[in-house]
This record gives structure tokens, C-alpha cells and sequence, in this order.
């Protein structure tokens, strides 16, 4: 079996590691893997069906009683809740809110975390998350922790549209016993705050490139023209 590459980007909500870790994978033709919204998914089974968030057992229940699939599908990622793609509830108001709570049920984290592994063994992987170099893929030599001052990072979520309290879930994904939120010791760290998503990816690769990274030998990848805001 052939032996496939992770990059794990880490950081809190709203840093800006989903673009990043999106215009990465697409440069390096890597599979985009966001295990926020695995979690997500769990969380609207969850709430879609009533249950509450720290109810461990009837949320495990849940994973049993249903078809929970994530998969490939058109060389992307992909989530389906009894054959129905969730991604249009993952964002939900209701998800937001209980979320950080469904990620603090140890047993919901092991039974993800052997699905994000598993996509390791068919893909090269870009995959973003809380404990992604910390817990998931401790091994790699790839690991990136992107931060944002909190000001920068509540006015990109209001950008969005989004009704989330980012403080209230950092708490909580930084304060939990199962894979908290951490800067693995490891990690490169980058702070976003007055960068473009391509000025991101530049640093990462420039860092990739130190590292010896097999993809990037011969030169750039490309050359960034377009400055997009995160
Ligand atoms: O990345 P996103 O903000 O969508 O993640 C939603 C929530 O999922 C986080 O606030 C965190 O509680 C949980 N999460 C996690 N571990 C991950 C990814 C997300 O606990 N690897």
C-alpha cells in the first residue's frame, strides 16, 4: 500500500484554516477534509431528532440507529446522514450551540477519529480541525496551527452571517478532558490576522518546502495572483 501524506491545519473557530486548508489541498491536489464538519453532522443528527447535546448515550445511540457515512464523492469529501448530504443544516444556529458540547463525548471522538485515519489510507490529505497534529495524526511532520486575534475573528463569522459564539466554543474545545484545542508542540504557527488566504498558503508552503515536503521540489506550485480575503 501505497504510503500518503497529511497536512493538519489546527486552530480556533473562525481563524480561517477552512480557506487555507481548501486553496491548499486544491494546490497540492490533496483531499479537503474538514472534521469540524464531521462533528457537525453528529450534532445535527442530534438535534434534528431532539436529543440533547450531553446526553452520550443517546447520542452514541443515534450513530448506531442511522446511516452516518463520510466518504468521497467527486474527488471531495462528503457527508451523507441516511443518504441525505447535511451541509446545508451544518451551520444551523442550533448545531453552532451544541456542537462543542457533542465534541466533548469522548466515545463520538474515538469512532471520528478512526474515520478521519481511515481517510488516510486511499488519500493525501489536507485536514483541518482542533487536534488534527495533536491527536489524529501526531506522526506527521505537517502540522500547522493558524490563529487570529478574537476582534479579526468575530468580524469574519459576522461577515458570514453566521449567529455563532466563537469565545463560547474556543472555551470549550480548549477547556475539555478528550483532545482539547492545543497548539501541538510541534506546530507551526501562523498568525492570519492581516493576511489574505494565499498569503496563508504562501507561508505554508514555504515551510512545507524547508521541510522537504516530495510535492514541492521543483519550485512553486504556483504563483499566487489573486489576494482573497479570508
Ligand atoms: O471547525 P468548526 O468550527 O466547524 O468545528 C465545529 C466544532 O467541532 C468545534 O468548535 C469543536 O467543538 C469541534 N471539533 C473538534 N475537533 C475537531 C474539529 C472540530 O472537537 N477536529
Amino acid at each position: 500500500m501505497a504510503e500518503h501524506l497529511v497536512i493538519a491545519i489546527d486552530g480556533p473557530a473562525a481563524s480561517g484554516k477552512s480557506s487555507v486548508a481548501k486553496a491548499l489541498a486544491q494546490r497540492l491536489s490533496f483531499l479537503y477534509v474538514n472534521t469540524g464538519s464531521m462533528y457537525r453532522a453528529v450534532t445535527w443528527l442530534a438535534v434534528s431528532r431532539g436529543v440533547p447535546a450531553d446526553d452520550a448515550a443517546r447520542v452514541l445511540a443515534l450513530l448506531d440507529e442511522n446511516e452516518v457515512r463520510f466518504g468521497v464523492t467527486d474527488d471531495e469529501s462528503s457527508i451523507h446522514l441516511n443518504g441525505v448530504d447535511p451541509s446545508p443544516y451544518l451551520l444551523d444556529e442550533r448545531v453552532n450551540a451544541n456542537v462543542s458540547t457533542v465534541a466533548t463525548i469522548q466515545e463520538v471522538r474515538q469512532r471520528l477519529v478512526a474515520l478521519q485515519r481511515a481517510y488516510l489510507e486511499e488519500h493525501d490529505l489536507v485536514m483541518e480541525g482542533r487536534d488534527i497534529g495533536s491527536a489524529v495524526f501526531p506522526g506527521t511532520p505537517y502540522k500547522f496551527y493558524i490563529d487570529a486575534s478574537p476582534e479579526v475573528r468575530a468580524m469574519r463569522r459576522q461577515k458570514q452571517g453566521v449567529q455563532d459564539s466563537i469565545s463560547a466554543r474556543d472555551k470549550q474545545d480548549s477547556g475539555r478532558r478528550a483532545s482539547p484545542l492545543i497548539i501541538a508542540e510541534d506546530a507551526h504557527v501562523i498568525d492570519s490576522s492581516h493576511l489574505t488566504i494565499d498569503g496563508v498558503v504562501g507561508e505554508i508552503i514555504g515551510r512545507l518546502k524547508l521541510k522537504g515536503f516530495p510535492f514541492l521540489q521543483n519550485g512553486p506550485v504556483a504563483n499566487p495572483q489573486v489576494h482573497r480575503t479570508i
